[in-house]
Order: structure tokens, then C-alpha cells, then sequence
């Protein structure tokens, strides 16, 4: 994907007081610049750190915070209290706070100077308690944040950062990002449906719908040159069956799925689109479903849903910024067909056509089968299968009042044989704790079939931006029981329930 978080700014804000004099504030500054451009020069970071100020008025919070809710920039704020700032006067600031911003409780020094501490040193270095202070603040304004504890060299605090900042790359990314939708949802289906408007609301994000035929007129204008070039393209990426290489019998379907690729693209770009769906309910004037241009689509970072589902394309797209430049890939998934072997339970997963190449082990294969849904001509798609190791699958569903996360935390495993009759990309794996425990809490929890399957991300990155966006997250993993998920599902209605007021 072509985005280079390196765009998006964290700024760095110190809080203090003018208690202890003009020297300790300098040396707090001087400290405070160390960690700031230390954190920003760690390659593990992401994006651009800027050290703010050292802020101990509550004006100049009010100030400093109004620029950052105003920049566009300013994807979040990391804040740290080196010294007891007292927190009242951070009300105002924080009341105000329209970004997501991190609490790192940390310290200058990582070890207590033994043999020369004085009363000096213990009143520079107080983030022990002053962060407790502006905690307490935080929690009495009720205000969602991340707090992150220990040195700021530490590498584990580096990467709790790089998770909080790759979801608030994220939210800033979904903040009036436009999703297209050609075709509406599939007929009857209950659980890829959902209140438009709530979710601007919540995540910031529009979703609107487009006539069929305005795409259908940007790939009728595709020339043979442009689909000459693509189809190079694709010689040179791919490894394409004899059915399709150049005097194949099915070489013209594959032009034409290059056409329709390069017609949707241009349709996206023109419309400053960041995602899509598609639905084979409605192909009018398309002569395949889309499936190689939205595999292809997807890797350059598109969010996309199959069958209308505009929930799982915008969750895709936030996955995709949140995953700039990790190993391994992101893609749109559905939970498939089982193996209920006891011995080793096992859940393939894979759509009729739209799996993203970023999950796939091995130089995909392209070729063009038959689909028996859709009554369309035989579309083209690239087929592998992803590689063994952890992987999450994200869900996220509309309960009418409020909307649900949903993870699996799983272990994708490598097929026991081939499977030389399944022509669609998948991905096999063994949810946690087990297959029996893990689907019977998706089902209690409402999950969707369609999730965003994802072996560059964590739980962790899905729980910052939940944290972030103000909404339910419940996670399966290898500590869940049914008992436990369904009692933590019942206090969470009462929780959202009272939590939203009127
Ligand atoms: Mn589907």
C-alpha cells in the first residue's frame, strides 16, 4: 500500500508546574526534547514525533490543544507528566481534546542513582506520582485513552507506541474517508447491514451508493493499449495457467477482467474513494464479477466488502493503514467450511473470489474457472493460500444500539494436502482457544461470516482503535471460556446500555 505514515504527526506534550523554578522547567524541557526525538528516531516508529511544549497553565493547554484538534496533521498526542503538574488545569484542555492521545508514564532516568539522590533529583523526577494525578483526571473525565508504563527505551514501550500510533494513523485515515458502494446489500441478509448514519457518527467515515452504470461506462472506456499494459503487468506478477496465457481459451476473459480493473480503479481514484463493495446481485453491464481487480485493489490498500458489505470494507481499509510497511497481509475473509476432526479442528476460510494477494505464501496463480453464482461469464482470479502462523480475524456487527467488535485470535496453519479442485484463494486456521469454544462465542457475540483476516496485526491494534472510536470490543482467545464470554456479553449490554444516556 502507498501511504507513508511518516505524514502523520504525534505531538509530544509535557505537563509541569512553576512550583520548582526556571531551572527545573528548563532541564524538564531539555529532557523532555530527549525522549521526543529518541521515540521519533526509533525505527520501529511510524510516524513524526514533534516535541510541543512543556505546558503548566491551563491557557496554554487550552491553546496547544485547540491547534492539535485543528491540524490535520495531528493524528494524536502522547502526554507525560514529568513532574506533579496539578491537574485541574488540565480540565478545560482535555474537555476540549477532539484526538486520541496516549498517557505514557514514564521516567527520564530508568535507574534510581543510588549513592547521589537528593531532594534535587526525587523533585525533577516525579512522574511517579504526577502522572498518578493526571490519571485520575483522565479517569474522572471519563476519557478513553491508552496508558502505556515503563522507560522510554524500553522496546516494549516502543512497541505499545507503534500500535497506539498505527490506530490513530488509522482513525485520522477514516476521518471523512468515502466508501462506494456499487449494488446494495444482498437480498435477505441480516448481518452485513447497518445504520449508515451511526457510523459516520461514530467512525467518521461516508458511505454512499453509485449507479452501476457510471462504473460500467468507465470500464467501457478502457482502450486495448491500457489493457495491453496491464495484462504485462500481470505476466510479470503472477504465474498464469495455459488457459489463460496468449492463445489460451480463456485469454479473453482475462483482458476483460483487466478491463474492468482498470475502469474501477479509475472510478476510485476519481471519486477519492479509500473503499468499496460489490454484490453479484447486481452486475448490469459488468460481463464477470470483479475478482481479480478487487484482489488487486485490496493489496494497494482499497478497503472492500463482498455483497455490500460497506462494515467489513471500512474495517479492511483501517486495517490496511494500521499495517503500513509489517510483514505479511491483510485481507477481506470469509469463515468458509469446517474440518471437525477432533484431532485437530480446523476452519478454511476464503470468499468466492475476493481474497487479497498480501496473505498469499507463495507467487499466486492466476487463472480463470467457472463461478457458478452470479450468471456471469467465467471471472479470473489469483489463487494461493496463505502461510502458516498467528493471525486475527476482526468482525464488526451493528447491534442497533451501538456497534460490536468481534476478534479470534487463531493459528493459520498449511493444508495436510493439496487441493487441486478449489480454484479461490483461502486460508486455513485453528481459531483459539479451539474451534468448539471460539465459534460458539462468535455465534453468542453475533460475528459476522465476513471478517478482516489479518497476520500482520494484533489484538492489540483492534483494541486501541475500539478505544479510539468509543466502541465494544470482546476478544476470543486462548483464555476464553463460553462461560466467562457470555457473562462479560451480558454486563457489557448494561454497561452500553447506561454508558449512552439519552
Ligand atoms: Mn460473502
Amino acid at each position: 500500500m502507498d501511504l507513508n505514515l511518516k505524514k502523520f504527526e504525534v505531538w509530544f506534550v509535557t505537563g509541569s508546574q512553576h512550583l520548582y523554578g526556571d531551572d527545573t522547567l528548563r532541564q524538564v524541557e531539555d529532557q523532555a526534547q530527549q525522549i521526543a526525538a529518541a521515540i521519533n528516531d526509533h525505527p520501529k516508529i511510524p510516524v513524526t514525533v514533534v516535541h510541543k511544549a512543556v505546558l503548566t497553565r491551563s491557557a496554554d493547554i487550552r491553546n496547544l490543544i485547540a491547534q492539535a484538534n485543528a491540524d490535520n496533521n495531528c493524528i494524536g498526542l502522547i502526554m507525560w507528566m514529568h513532574t506533579f503538574s496539578p491537574a485541574r488545569m488540565w480540565i478545560s484542555g482535555l474537555n476540549m481534546l477532539a484526538k486520541p492521545y496516549v498517557h505514557l508514564h514514564t521516567q527520564f532516568s530508568q535507574d534510581i542513582p543510588w549513592s547521589d539522590i537528593d531532594m534535587d533529583y526525587m523533585n525533577l523526577n516525579q512522574s511517579a506520582h504526577g502522572d498518578r494525578e493526571f490519571g485520575f483526571i483522565n479517569t474522572r473525565l471519563r476519557k478513553a485513552r491508552k496508558v502505556v508504563v515503563g522507560h522510554w527505551k524500553d522496546e516494549e514501550v516502543i512497541e505499545r507506541l507503534n500500535v497506539w500510533m498505527r490506530a490513530a494513523a488509522a482513525w485520522q485515515d477514516g476521518q471523512g474517508a468515502k466508501i462506494a458502494r456499487f449494488g446494495d446489500n444482498m437480498r435477505d441478509v441480516a448481518v452485513t447491514e447497518g445504520d449508515k448514519v451511526a457510523a459516520q457518527i461514530q467512525f467518521g467515515y461516508e458511505v454512499n451508493g453509485y449507479a452501476l452504470g457510471d462504473l460500467v461506462e468507465r470500464v467501457n472506456a478502457v482502450t486495448d493499449q491500457e489493457i495491453a499494459q496491464l495484462i504485462e503487468e500481470y505476466e510479470a506478477s503472477y504465474t498464469l495457467t495455459d488457459r489463460v496465457k496468449e492463445g489460451g481459451p480463456a485469454r479473453a476473459n482475462l483482458l476483460e477482467a483487466a478491463r474492468i480493473e482498470l475502469g474501477m480503479r479509475k472510478f476510485l481514484e476519481e471519486g477519492g474513494f479509500k473503499g468499496f463493495t460489490t454484490t453479484f446481485e447486481n452486475l448490469v453491464g459488468l460481463k464477470q464479477l470483479p475478482g481479480l481487480a478487487v484482489q488487486r485493489l485490496m493489496k494497494d490498500g482499497y478497503g472492500f466488502g463482498a455483497e455490500g458489505d460497506w462494515k467489513t470494507a471500512a474495517l479492511l481499509r483501517a486495517a490496511k493503514v494500521m499495517a503500513v510497511g509489517l510483514p505479511k497481509g491483510t485481507s477481506f475473509m470469509e469463515d468458509y467450511v469446517y474440518h471437525l476432526d477432533p484431532a485437530g479442528m480446523r476452519i478454511l476460510g476464503a470468499h468466492m473470489l475476493e481474497i487479497c494477494e498480501s496473505i498469499a505464501a507463495d507467487k499466486p496463480v492466476l487463472d480463470i474457472q467457472p463461478l457458478g453464482i452470479g450468471g456471469k461469464d467465467d471471472p479470473a482470479r489469483l489463487l494461493f493460500e496463505a502461510p502458516p502462523g498467528p493471525a486475527i480475524c476482526a468482525s464488526m456487527i451493528d447491534l442497533g444500539n451501538r456497534f460490536r467488535m468481534i476478534v479470534n485470535e487463531v493459528d493459520t496453519v498449511t493444508s495436510p494436502e493439496d487441493l487441486p479442485k478449489l480454484p479461490v484463494a483461502r486460508a486455513l486456521w485453528a481459531p483459539k482457544p479451539d474451534l468448539k469454544t471460539a465459534a460458539a462465542c462468535w455465534i453468542l457475540g453475533g460475528g459476522a461470516h465476513h471478517t478482516v483476516f489479518s497476520q500482520a496485526l494484533t489484538t492489540e491494534y483492534i483494541e486501541d482503535y475500539c478505544e479510539i472510536a468509543g466502541i465494544e470490543l470482546v476478544v476470543i482467545n486462548e483464555n476464553t471460556t463460553v462461560a466467562d464470554f457470555k457473562n462479560e456479553l451480558r454486563l457489557n449490554e448494561i454497561y452500553y446500555h447506561l454508558a449512552k444516556g439519552i
